[in-house]
């Protein structure tokens, strides 16, 4: 059986076993699931058809001997001259000195390495003496740790493949196999392990990257599934006549998008299943505002409301604005970590009384002590910053009221689809009417005298600017333009007449409140910052938004900042002062020059970046595929999702032909207690 120990595989003994324990393998399965993490390719091209920089591979015979040279401590070059289709190339390696006595005058060698062009120079990651065609042309190289060599590990998958092949059987039905031209699971993982050419290769993964995907799409499938059809009891009765006239209320209509996204969310409300929905909308697209009439919305059927955003400035913020929206029938109040002892005590009785209809904080909320009376609602803003822990904590405190993520960062539809994949979503893709976009500016540093000047004709018109630096304090390692420093350079310039605040992480909460207050009455002109206004802070008046070292910043990240002007009605300017030394860093400052719309910004992010660094490794919570990648894949991925959903609705799962896919899910620890059938 694929679950028997890898010590019953033959040749394993307790040494090897225990090296197999460190790489995570401990079961048959587990190490012929263990899978390469690179190819190295074998395959050799004429010298002209070589490209700059890429990585060949390239046979010739050593004329010569190798010439060394150390140099700094214990390093070592080594070149030597090899002859390829009648010209001399060189192979250098670095800090291989015992090379020097395997390649000997004469001798055919195999090379592979990073070509350079102009030096006919081969800078060496491996090479193997005698011809390429003696080779096997395409070779594994599985992630190592501890004592276990590469070669170790293909001998093993031999025999673990010779002794268990019956085992490995098929977990599609025939019909997907061929629709797909999907090759068998036994032949893709032998391919995976020995791929006998680049095809064969090719769709043995095409066939994990689909399977990998298409276990976790009826996963996400069936878990929303579940939730839908077990969560009854929980509708809203909704005074639709009074949320009607709150909304009449606003200083403004609705776009078309919040009504839109603002009556899924009602729905969800009112039915009997448990609402678990991520609303998606650009910085400005008036998420809040949909945020408020829910939580109205949540009281007028009787019910309590909780908000939770990120940080204890924005839980502040949201506050005051949310009282001023609200009646006086709605009694709302703040809860963060700065509110203590009896005010603290008097606000956690008023919760459990009911007396209190609405709560605002942080996500402590819902993690502390607060016992809530009847909890109908709960709003979780920026939902990327807090991780997926939220719903399990709410459940496990047995509370099960409807649950509204939202997010200020559009998510690419391709992780949406993945990491959210067990939510519905709602996407506001409309700007309220009127508002001006941001113009964004890219300078280099020695322009920096014109946007100072630029900066000061703004502040005479009356309006404010932030300058935001990634680092607090000088660090000695990096050469960043940092708050503190660029706070006292600023004050020194603009003095008397313009003031500067400063603001980062490590101040005082109090401090932090102090500086936001005076930003937001105008007494400070200028506000030098670290990233943590980044989330939400709403001050219209200021115009102006400076970013150092804009290179630093994610492209999603600089569109969070720049969305902190244009919130009012004057023209507003983003100017990102960057110099970039690579390619990628100047594409990136010239698409937030040319882009103004999120979704597209965060479809060039992802791509630059890649998922895991798009949400932050740690917090993402999103899954990690042995081989698929969800941006390349993205195809695969979609066709999965289509595929997973046809599946659930069809109830295929009870067919025969998908038993083997049936037993997979059933053994799956993710999905203890869902319903299968
Ligand atoms: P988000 O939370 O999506 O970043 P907000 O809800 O904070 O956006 O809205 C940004 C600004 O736009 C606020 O000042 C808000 O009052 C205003 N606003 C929201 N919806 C509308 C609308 N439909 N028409 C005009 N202004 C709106
Ligand atoms: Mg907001």
């Amino acid at each position: 059986m694929l679950s028997d120990p890898v010590a019953t595989i033959k040749g394993v003994g307790e040494k090897l076993e225990a090296d197999l324990f460190g790489l995570g393998i401990e079961t048959v399965e587990d190490l012929l699931f263990y899978f390469p993490f690179r190819y190295d390719i074998f395959e050799i091209k004429p010298l002209h058809q070589l490209i700059h920089e890429d990585k060949v591979t390239i046979e010739g015979k050593v004329i010569g001997n190798p010439s060394l040279v150390f140099y700094g401590k214990r390093k070592s070059k080594l070149s030597v001259n090899v002859q390829v289709e009648n010209v001399v190339v060189k192979a250098v390696m670095f800090n291989r000195a015992f090379a020097k006595k395997q390649l000997q005058d004469g001798d055919v060698v195999t090379f592979t390495g990073k070509w350079d062009q102009h030096r006919l120079q081969i800078t060496v990651q491996n090479y193997k003496k005698g011809p390429a065609s003696s080779q096997n042309p395409i070779e594994p190289v599985y992630p190592l740790r501890g004592s276990v060599t590469n070669i170790q590990l293909k001998k093993l998958m031999k025999t673990a493949l010779t002794q268990y092949k019956t085992d490995l059987v098929e977990i599609f039905p025939d019909s997907y196999l061929t629709s797909y031209k999907l090759p068998s699971r036994v032949e893709a993982i032998r391919q995976l392990h020995f791929p006998s050419n680049h095809m064969k290769l090719k769709h043995a993964r095409r066939r994990f990257i689909y399977e990998e995907f298409l276990l976790f799409q009826l996963k996400m499938t069936l878990l929303r599934k579940q939730n839908r059809e077990t969560t009854s009891g929980g509708s809203q009765t909704i005074d639709e006549h009074k949320v009607e006239k709150f909304i009449q209320t606003l200083p403004f209509p609705l776009t078309n998008a919040q009504t839109k996204s603002l009556k899924e969310i009602l729905e969800d409300m009112k039915s009997p299943y448990r609402m678990n929905r991520l609303l998606q909308g650009d910085v400005g697209s008036g998420k809040t505002v949909v945020a408020a009439i829910g939580l109205y919305a949540a009281k007028s059927a009787g019910n309590q409301g909780a908000l939770m955003v990120p940080t204890e400035i924005l839980a502040e913020q949201h506050y005051d604005s949310l009282k001023n929206t609200f009646d006086d029938t709605v009694s709302i109040a703040l809860l963060t970590g700065s509110v203590k002892g009896k005010k603290r005590k008097e606000i956690l009785e008023k919760v459990a009384q009911k007396e209190i209809d609405i709560l605002i904080g942080t996500h402590a909320l819902i993690q502390e002590d607060v016992v809530f009376n009847q909890l109908g609602l709960v709003i979780v803003d920026e939902q990327h910053r807090f991780g997926v822990e939220q719903r399990r904590i709410l459940r496990d405190k047995g509370l099960y009221p409807d649950v509204l993520f939202m997010t200020a960062t559009p998510i690419p539809r391709t992780l949406a689809i993945t990491a959210f994949g067990d939510m519905d979503v709602s996407i506001i893709d409309e700007m309220p009417a009127g508002r001006k976009e941001v113009k964004t500016y890219w300078a280099k540093e020695n322009m920096l005298d014109r946007v100072l000047t630029f900066i000061q004709s703004e502040v005479e018109q009356g309006y404010q600017a932030y300058f935001i630096c990634p680092l607090i304090e000088e660090s000695d390692k990096l050469d960043i333009q940092n708050a503190v420093d660029l706070f006292h350079q600023l004050e020194e310039y603009y003095q008397p007449s313009i003031k500067v605040g400063l603001m980062h992480g490590r101040l005082h909460t109090d401090e932090k409140e102090e500086v936001m207050k005076a930003f937001a009455n105008n007494d400070i002109q200028i506000l030098v910052s670290t990233t943590v206004v980044e989330v939400g802070v709403n001050v219209p008046n200021a115009t102006v938004m400076v970013i150092y070292d804009a290179e630093r910043f994610g492209l999603s990240q600089l569109h969070q900042l720049r969305g902190r002007v244009g919130r009012g009605d004057a023209q507003s300017h983003c100017i990102l002062i960057a110099d970039p030394k690579g390619e990628v860093g100047k594409e990136r400052m010239k698409i937030m020059t040319e882009t103004s719309n999120g979704f597209e910004l965060s479809e060039e992010d992802l791509k630059l970046r890649g998922p895991g660094d798009f949400f932050g490794k740690k917090q993402s919570g999103l899954p990690e595929f042995k081989i698929a990648d969800m941006v390349h894949d993205y195809r695969a991925l979609e066709t999965a999702r289509v595929d997973a959903q046809e599946i659930v609705s069809k109830q295929l799962l009870d067919d025969p032909s998908f038993l083997a896919l049936k037993k997979i899910l059933l053994h799956d620890p993710t999905m203890q207690g869902a319903v299968l059938d």
